[in-house]
């Protein structure tokens, strides 16, 4: 069950929470349900919730779940990868 609002994935339509980072402030897309396989965590703060990164070997902490970036299994993850080194189609001449 999520526990924040989740909207669909503008690209595959699976239901994603949208979740600030705790230390960056950047917003990703997470899958709403948790899974063993992820590797975040999500914490509640004073500025609501948070997810943040379990480090490589790090034990899950006690009653949190684990949660996957909807990056990691989106089918069409493909169109959220913009390399820097790759220019896009649309800027070739002609
Ligand atoms: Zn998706």
């Amino acid at each position: 069950m999520a526990i924040v609002d989740c909207k669909p994935c503008e690209a595959c339509g699976e239901p994603v929470m949208m979740l600030v980072h705790a230390v960056t402030g950047k917003r990703a897309p997470i899958n709403r349900d948790p899974t063993e396989l992820g590797n975040l965590v999500l914490e509640l703060t004073n500025q609501g919730w948070r997810y943040r990164v379990l480090l490589k070997g790090e034990a899950r902490p006690p009653a949190h779940e684990i949660y996957m970036p909807h990056f990691a299994t989106c089918p069409a993850a493909a169109r959220f990868r913009r390399p820097a080194n790759v220019i896009p189609l649309h800027q070739e001449a002609g």
